[in-house]
């Protein structure tokens, strides 16, 4: 008799997007001639620039020819992309970065999701309220959460609430936690976490032989100079956190796929019986155990990121974005809205009027201005009263969407 892996079923449905989509389509069966914009779903939606699309044709002609044929590649990647992210994102901020600490993967949902498993199950895992929720599944996933309590939460899980009080960066938590997820900027809330804030966790961190996993996803979206884009510019931070970052927002890439993983060599795990162990080369292993590499042309189009051109074209598309998130923030102001985040990260947290639920708020946008966005309360427990837009979309859109919210 085959068993069945019982921590699956303990898993939450992913109930979010489909309820969206389910009550989209019953208002558009209704309504077959409204024209409803989305600014729902956190995919972007300008097409890939130029000097990416420049560099992915070189890469097909030279997959063409049999003296520059790739097949398998480095599984942590090719060393024209690691010494690209090394000089451009980490040694321009004062970082210094070898080769065998970056990891070069298919997208930060897998690194982010897959990174726990080199972690003892006895690990006490700590999340921001609200949170990506990947961080959540997959700890579920490997017998770690505990059981649901039927009210949103699991019970092995420290849940830390994200408020307006606390600027949405969590207070150090009661219980000791072993493993911390941090998002900065952050999705949903649009929240960015300043050194200081970053330094109060890598501190908790050393102090409690803790391990901060760091989603960086939206670093790109930083205009504020005062605010860290990777964990490592706060001393020590290299001794106790795992930064994630990805193309996939900062580049277009989330059909083309491309992110890594940066394990710093000087990360130390502990064995039960209390012996020191180096992190890296667990990743390392289980990197290349299960992992054959990124595709030799998204890491072509990747690097072509770095060049001066993509450098331009890139910062053209995240200002697009960027204006669209400040026609949001001074279009809602106006009208009263208690708004958030959308200076450093393309996503908006707006405070529901009138005590409306975040779901209440989600139908009478959609029945009255024909708007999409996401409900907070499908974040977590803590994102409840709050609502979600993304910043990705037309101007000209974003504009329309605008006009329409003084309909409600
Ligand atoms: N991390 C966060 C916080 C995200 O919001 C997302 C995507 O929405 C990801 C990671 C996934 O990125 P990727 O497309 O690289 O898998």
């Amino acid at each position: 008799m085959i068993k069945v892996n019982e921590n699956y079923l303990l898993l939450q449905s992913g109930y979010l997007f489909p309820e969206i989509s389910r009550r989209v389509r019953a208002f558009t069966e209704k309504n077959p001639l409204a024209k409803v914009i989305r600014l729902g779903i956190g995919d972007v939606t300008e097409p890939l620039p130029p000097a990416i699309i420049d560099a992915m044709h070189k890469a097909v002609d030279n997959m063409a020819k049999r003296d520059s044929f790739k097949g398998y590649g480095p599984e942590q990647g090719y060393d024209f992309l690691t010494d690209a992210i090394i000089a451009n994102d980490f040694a321009s901020r004062g970082v210094s970065l070898a080769t065998d600490e970056i990891f070069v993967s298919d997208g930060s949902k897998c690194d982010t999701g897959n990174f726990q498993e080199i972690l003892g199950l006895d690990n006490v895992v700590a999340v921001a309220d609200p949170v990506y929720p990947v961080y959540v599944d997959t700890n579920v996933m490997a017998g770690r959460a505990g059981n649901f309590d039927g009210k949103g939460r699991f019970t092995n899980i420290v849940y830390m609430p994200c408020t307006p009080d606390n600027n949405f960066v969590p207070a150090l938590p009661k219980e000791k936690a072993d493993i911390i997820y941090l998002c900065y900027p952050n999705n949903p809330t649009g929240a960015v976490a300043t050194k200081e804030q970053l330094k109060m966790w890598v501190d908790y961190a050393l102090k409690n032989k803790a391990l901060i996993l760091f989603d960086a996803a939206y670093e790109a979206f930083i205009s504020d100079d005062n605010i860290p884009h990777s964990i490592y510019e706060i001393p020590g931070a290299k001794e106790t956190a795992v930064e994630f970052r990805s193309f996939s927002k900062t580049a277009g890439f989330t059909g083309l796929r491309c992110a890594y993983t940066v394990v710093p060599k000087e990360l130390k795990v502990w064995t039960k019986a209390g012996k020191e162990i180096e992190l890296n080369p667990i990743w390392n292993r289980r990197h290349c155990t299960k992992f054959n590499g990124a595709s030799y042309i998204s890491q072509m189009a990747a690097a072509a990121v770095y060049t001066n051109e993509g450098k331009k074209q890139v910062r053209k598309i995240i200002d697009i974005y960027m204006s669209n998130a400040a026609t949001i923030r001074k279009s809602l102001t106006t009208l009263g809205y208690e708004v958030y985040g959308g200076i450093n990260a393309p996503y908006i947290w707006l405070k529901t009027p009138k005590k409306m639920t975040s779901w209440e708020f989600f139908d009478n946008l959609l029945s009255k201005a024909n708007v999409v966005g996401t409900p907070g309360s499908g974040f977590g427990a803590a994102g409840e009263g709050f609502f979600r837009l993304s910043a990705f979309g037309s101007p000209a859109n974003v504009a329309e969407a605008m006009e329409r919210f003084k309909k409600i």
